[in-house]
């Protein structure tokens, strides 16, 4: 008997004014699903690669990825549920269903759609067949995810780029299950606490002390994965929070000593997380001072790898001010911008006002006098470990603007920015650029570090914003750090 194979991935941001539709996801079933994912450095490359190594036969029931934002509409969501919930039950019951979920998915009416979605496969598999998930380090695991799934495997890396791995160890976990050599245990451990994203590398700080703590635990007998999940932050839902889980053999006490182990030191290390942001103005100053190039800015207020729509002008409006003598590139959702560009032609001057589109609240557009460099179909393939190397994205159609020194490549559609890939394919390398400006808290370190001469993270407003107490929160249990600076672990943690 075949084992399952499924893929629903996005990370939500309750506060992004753009809702997420069906069409975002880009679904592929069956076959196609495998065709997309094999040979990939994704979760399910990583299913694939284990299964086929031992031989076992894969039944691929779908495969869907959809850019970070806001919640899905609930009429969309419950079609991919649905879609999802039919594809499975088709043909014999498989032995096993391994899944690649992110965790912090939302849709309207849906906190926990990652727990619905395995509720589902719960009902349609029934109670013996097990169910091993995958969860992004920033997933928000609840107590239903945690019951139903007989195995979680976090990302152990931050900047992500470990996910062919978690794929093949849930694999492996849920063929010994098979196999009765082990009896699954799940324990949770969730934390009072929220923390930003830009300090949570697994490069060094707190994030990685805590992973080195997690290896430490999975050397004790019966324990086979600890995994620590910083949250999405941006998420205004019940059940929120930081935590810990560990996946074992039997032995559920011992799983539940180690996670609250690991769940106190991560609470003592809460203020680790914190982090100093540089107003746009000073991080330009900043990066005119630095012999070479490229300096990266991050805005990851309006990080598109955090539900934020990509469309402020908070950093973008003062790289115009600075009047750099030197390139710098930039991206910006505004699809009205692209169609005028589209209009004028390549080689054409446009005046227009572009970007603050969709959150009307944290940035305004923008008046500029461009000259239209590049028009496009706005596809790209990342080639950087990371979020799907290999695997063609889009950004709707595309044009590059440009106003002096600074190229603003400007997509209908969001698109992840870790990838220099992503201007490299419109004729921009950010190799030869004085700044390069990111959308992303962290991820972007991954494929920059080793180039970048230095990496700032500017404060502009936006709705993935490092300063969380900022935020409109209304949902969220209540006390959680740092919305409420007295928040205590519970006594029975
Ligand atoms: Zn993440």
């Amino acid at each position: 008997m075949p084992v399952a194979v499924a893929s629903i991935m996005q990370e939500s941001n309750t506060f992004s004014p753009v809702p997420t539709r069906y069409d975002d996801f880009a679904p592929v079933f069956g076959a196609a699903a495998l065709e997309k994912h094999r040979g990939k450095l994704t979760e399910m490359g990583g299913f694939l690669a284990a299964l086929e190594r031992q031989g076992v036969a894969v039944r691929p029931v779908m495969a869907a990825w959809a850019i970070t934002a806001g919640r899905m509409l609930r009429e969309d969501f419950d079609r991919l549920a649905g879609e999802f919930a039919d594809r499975l039950a088709k043909g014999a019951k498989p032995e096993a269903l391994l899944l690649s979920l992110h965790g912090a998915q939302t849709a309207e009416g849906v906190d926990d759609a990652e727990g619905h979605l395995l509720g589902i496969a719960r009902e349609v598999l029934g109670p013996r067949v097990p169910i091993v998930i995958t969860l992004d380090l920033h997933a928000n695991v609840t107590q239903r995810m945690a019951e139903i799934a007989d195995g979680i495997f976090g990302y152990r890396t931050y900047p992500h780029v470990d996910m062919f791995e978690m794929g093949g160890r849930a694999a492996d976990w849920a063929l010994r299950i098979i196999a009765g050599q082990v009896s699954p245990v799940v324990a949770l451990r969730k934390l009072p606490l929220i923390a930003p994203a830009e300090n949570m590398q697994t490069t060094s700080g707190p994030m990685l002390a805590l992973q080195q703590h997690a290896r430490r635990l999975e050397r004790r007998r019966r324990i086979e994965a600890v995994s620590v999940f910083g949250v999405q932050p941006w998420m205004d839902i019940e059940e929120m929070g930081c935590s810990v889980t560990v996946t074992a053999d039997g032995d559920a006490a011992a799983a539940e000593r180690a996670a609250a182990e690991l769940g106190r030191e991560f609470w003592e290390r809460r203020r680790e997380f914190d982090v100093q942001l540089v107003p746009p103005k000073q991080a330009i100053e900043r990066a005119l001072q630095v012999e070479g190039g490229p300096v990266v800015l991050s805005e990851s207020s309006d990080s598109t790898g955090s539900g934020s729509p990509g469309d402020s002008t908070g950093l973008l409006k003062e790289l115009l001010a600075a009047r750099l003598a030197e390139p710098a590139c930039i991206f910006l959702v505004d699809p009205k911008a692209v169609a005028a560009a589209m209009e004028a032609g390549v080689g054409a001057t446009v005046k227009l006002r572009i970007g603050g589109g969709f959150d009307r609240l944290n940035s305004k557009p923008v008046a500029v006098k461009a000259r239209v460099r590049m028009l496009s179909e706005g596809r790209w393939t990342p080639r950087a470990r990371g979020y799907n190397p290999g695997i063609e994205q889009s950004m709707g159609r595309a044009a590059v603007l440009d106003v002096g020194a600074v190229h603003i490549l400007v997509g209908e559609r969001s698109t992840m920015t870790v990838d220099p890939e992503l201007f490299r394919s419109h004729g921009l390398d950010p190799l030869y650029m004085k700044i390069v400006a990111v959308k992303s808290p962290n991820g972007f370190r991954a494929a920059y570090e080793s180039f970048a001469k230095e990496m700032l993270v500017v404060d502009t407003p936006g709705v993935s914003t490092a300063n969380l107490v900022s935020l409109p929160f209304q949902r969220v249990p209540r006390p959680i750090d740092p919305l409420d600076p007295r928040t205590r672990l519970p006594k029975d943690f």
